[in-house]
């Protein structure tokens, strides 16, 4: 680890591959104190209908909030905890999270149906449809208001034991649907085969519209796919009016993304979804002079 840095010296250089394993060690044993400690939320973000203007659902997306690293993306850890295979125990406590989440809106009369992201080490574990089922029973929360998104990568093990899993939890009354699609590997077959009910076009395909060709290819490719195959396809990652507009005249009417709202606490969730419902509260409360 010692080079020799010409007259200056030495100064150490410790080389990249031990820097990344010292990092990761580190980081998934944060991961596992930080679930031990609860230190994990879910923030939503709204999918919206296009015309109506309708929130339609909310995909719940993990946070972890370090005390001294600050805020770590799950773009980072849920890699790191994919290989572990700590990404179970987190999927686990996502989906009683979120599941939980939808019941006591739902409590309130908020009927908002949850999308929860489920990794495909998740999906292969041989008790996945029953801690799902286990999930919806303990929060007493219709199977309807709960969505699973699975990636492309689930398909690539066992392709029959995951048409079985996919068939049990479609019975069961979830949805499921392909988030980042187009970025695996799933082939058309798949698609007919297994109970899918929507695909997610990836951000990556949405970023270029209107003005990349390649995008714009891929983006009406998925749309008139999943309309023949009489698949709901929302689009995610949208930023700008310009993506909105390209992809509504597509035929996609469904939208995810900060152009409409970026992902948000429950409170914020709540408020944003039903404004008017807090002002009828809040004026209820003072007449009964609670306020
Ligand atoms: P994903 O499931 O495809 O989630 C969408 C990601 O895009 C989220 O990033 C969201 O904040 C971000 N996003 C939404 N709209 C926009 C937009 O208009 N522009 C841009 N630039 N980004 C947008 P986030 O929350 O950082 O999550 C990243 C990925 O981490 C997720 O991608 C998902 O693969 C994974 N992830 C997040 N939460 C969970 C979880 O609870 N379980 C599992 N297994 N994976 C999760
Ligand atoms: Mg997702
Ligand atoms: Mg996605
Ligand atoms: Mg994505």
């Amino acid at each position: 680890w010692v080079k020799e840095s010409g007259r200056a010296g030495f100064r150490f250089h410790v080389p990249r591959k031990e820097v990344d394993l010292l990092y990761r060690m580190r980081l998934d044993h944060d991961m596992r104190q930080a679930l031990a400690q609860g230190r994990f939320r879910l923030h939503y973000q709204p999918q919206v209908e296009l015309g109506s203007d309708r929130v339609i659902g909310a995909e719940a997306l993990i946070r972890w909030r370090d005390p001294q690293r600050g805020e770590i993306s799950p773009a980072e850890f849920i890699p790191l905890a994919e290989e572990s295979g700590f990404v179970v125990a987190i999927g686990d406590w996502v989906l009683r999270e979120a599941v939980a989440q939808a019941a006591h809106w739902l409590s309130r009369g908020l009927r908002m149906p949850v999308a929860v992201n489920v990794s495909a080490l998740q999906f292969q574990q041989a008790h996945f449809v029953q801690t799902v089922a286990d999930a919806l029973r303990e929060s007493m929360l219709p199977a309807s208001m709960l969505e699973l998104e699975l990636t492309e990568g689930v398909l690539l093990g066992d392709a029959d034991e995951a048409l079985k899993r996919m068939q049990a939890l479609d019975a069961l009354g979830v949805t499921l649907s392909i988030d980042d699609f187009g970025t695996g590997y799933s082939s058309l077959a798949y698609l007919k085969r297994f109970p899918i009910r929507r695909l997610k076009i990836d951000r990556s395909f949405v970023q270029g519209l209107p003005g990349d060709a390649s995008d714009v290819g891929i983006a009406n490719a998925i749309v008139q796919m999943g309309r023949a195959l009489g698949l709901q396809v929302i689009a995610e990652g949208v930023e700008t009016e310009a993506q909105r507009d390209f992809l509504a005249q597509a035929g996609c009417h469904e939208f995810q993304g900060f152009l409409f709202a970026r992902p948000l606490r429950p409170d914020e969730f709540e408020q944003r979804v039903r404004p008017r419902r807090h002002v009828v509260d809040a004026a209820v409360s003072g007449w009964l002079g609670l306020a």
